[in-house]
């Protein structure tokens, strides 16, 4: 299993490259599929057969529906983001620190590039797998950033953290939105007992050990 971080706009693509297909986690902002289809291109590759969305927000799965439509890969998430996905939702909740930018940022950036919604195609619960589409990667559910935020966990080791943890520099708890800042200590307990050994971040190419996750405090 071969891992490419693909950067776009505010967001990234996470494409796993396995011998009997591909899987993508997040999907960056709205407009950015071109960065994945080059990379397609660039594989020789034609069988993405999953998108999975960490989470409601426009920089996690503003491109989903573009890519849906042009592989016809399914796209998958918790259920409890799934309405604001079919509806193009991206709650950011209550800011902390700087996280009010964001306030400021999304509906300028939603009015220059809109965000298509992006029904999932089907839900998994915490502890549920990807393994019927031949992705051996579990579920957790980790709210707090929103209702259903999620990492994923590989049979690896490798986990994908999304928004719960920010900064490889001084890694920490979600620290500047959620939508309810009282799911984000349990959340980092969660992804801490699952004891993965190396984490990736939603906004960052460089991961952490796990040694490092296990360090961060709420
Ligand atoms: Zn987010
Ligand atoms: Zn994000």
């Amino acid at each position: 299993m071969k891992l490419h971080i693909l950067p776009a706009g505010l967001g990234q693509f996470f494409l796993l490259e396995d011998p009997h297909g591909l899987f993508l986690i997040d999907c960056s902002t709205p407009g950015k599929e071109d960065v994945l289809l080059a990379k397609l291109r660039e594989l020789g590759r034609s069988d993405l057969k999953l998108i999975w969305i960490t989470h409601a927000h426009y920089d996690h799965y503003g491109s989903a529906a573009a890519l849906r439509r042009l592989t016809g890969a399914r796209i998958g998430a918790h259920p409890a983001d799934a309405d604001d996905l079919a509806r193009g939702g991206s709650p950011l909740g209550s800011p902390r620190g700087y996280g009010f930018l964001y306030l400021l940022g999304q509906p300028l950036a939603r009015r220059i590039h809109p965000l298509p919604p992006a029904p999932p195609d089907f839900t998994l619960e915490d502890g549920e797998t990807l393994e019927r589409f031949g992705l051996e990667a579990t579920v957790l559910h980790t709210p707090g950033h929103t209702p259903g935020h999620t990492c994923l966990l590989l049979a690896n080791g490798t986990a994908f953290a999304a928004d719960l943890i920010g900064s490889p520099r001084r890694p920490h708890a979600q620290n500047l939105l959620a939508t309810d800042w009282r799911q984000i200590p349990p959340s980092l307990a969660h992804l801490q007992a699952a004891h993965p050994q190396v984490v990736y971040m939603g906004h960052s190419r460089r991961p952490i050990t796990g040694q490092a996750l296990q360090g961060i405090r709420p």
